[in-house]
């Protein structure tokens, strides 16, 4: 039988202790971090990703700015905006949620956001440090899915690792971060041959592909650690699922996180983390 890894629990412990930290900063510096999310459109699922990050925030004594904008604003007046709050020295971190509406060029707008305020660890700059090993902002998944291996002091040095999905947002970041964990890592993505045969060489396997309960238990090593990132609706029961079907490959992994409840409370919690390290620099760089 395999731990379940509550990313739940572990994001309740770590917030309790930032809360603690900004009590303490507010105090010593006349304010708390200040984040600020810009959402643009209606989108059912981005609204509810703000709130969440909303209420986070609140949690632990961030103040959260939410600024909701007609799906029609244009890409001027959302550059605009990103000036005036890279400008504000009231605002420490500025997340603007994705995906844009069409007509809205992204990567322009995550490349307008300082770079010192940039929370989901997107700029260039950022994703540079981290390809370069130089202190950056790390995006909040894949650091995310690393404080849940060190949570449970899973070894990862000399590890075999299988890393499924190659996204900028988090398959290709976490493999970075546990190559430089030394471990020997496999990327996969969808068009890779044999997939069963490459997962199951894994000790530790990171799936994040957004297909629903796609890893089943024969593609999984007896004892492997699993990390489940997918979000994703059972299309027979309409309830949320990972991209593991968890039933099957759990009595078979050592650990594993589930879906909901793993790897998604722990990417607000890095999110908070990533506002609250930046709001940190934003006042030494004021001292
Ligand atoms: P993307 O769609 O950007 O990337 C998906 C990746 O999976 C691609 O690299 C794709 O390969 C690969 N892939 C797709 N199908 C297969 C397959 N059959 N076999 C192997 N690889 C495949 O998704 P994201 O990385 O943004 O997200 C992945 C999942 O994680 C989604 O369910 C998303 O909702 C969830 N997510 C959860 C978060 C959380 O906090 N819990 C945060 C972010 C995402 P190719 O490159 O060849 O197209």
């Amino acid at each position: 039988m395999g731990e379940i890894i509550s990313g739940k629990l572990l994001a309740k412990k770590i917030k309790e202790e930032m809360k603690l930290d900004i009590e303490k900063y507010n105090k010593l510096y006349g304010r708390a971090p200040h984040l600020v999310v810009i959402l643009v459109g209606d989108d059912e699922a981005s609204k509810s990703y703000v709130k969440g990050k909303e209420k986070a925030s609140l949690e632990i004594g961030v103040t959260n700015t939410t600024i909701i904008m007609d799906s029609n604003t244009t890409e001027e007046e959302l550059l605009k905006l990103i000036d005036e709050l890279n400008d504000d020295d009231l605002v420490d971190g500025i997340l603007v949620q994705l995906p844009l509406p069409k007509h809205i060029d992204q990567t322009k707008v995550i490349t307008r956001i300082s770079y010192e305020k940039d929370v989901d660890g997107f700029h260039p700059l950022n994703v540079s440090a981290l390809y370069e090993r130089r202190f950056g902002v790390i995006p909040c998944t894949p650091r995310g899915i690393m404080e849940i291996l060190e949570s449970k002091k899973i070894e990862i040095s000399g590890k075999r690792v299988c890393v499924v999905g190659r996204s900028s947002i988090v398959g290709m970041p976490v493999a970075k971060l546990l190559l430089d964990a030394n471990a020997t890592v496999t990327i996969c993505h969808s068009k890779t041959k044999n997939l069963g045969e490459i997962t199951k060489e894994a000790d530790i396997l990171v799936v994040a592909i957004g297909k629903p309960k796609y890893i089943k238990a024969d593609m999984v090593k007896a004892g492997a650690v699993v990390i489940d990132v997918g979000v994703n609706k059972d299309p027979l029961t309409g309830k949320l699922c990972g991209d593991v079907d968890f039933e099957n490959v759990e009595p078979k992994a050592s650990f594993i996180t589930k879906v909901p409840g793993g790897v998604g409370p722990m990417t607000i919690c890095c999110l908070l983390e990533n506002t609250l390290n930046l709001y940190l620099k934003h006042m030494e760089r004021k001292d």
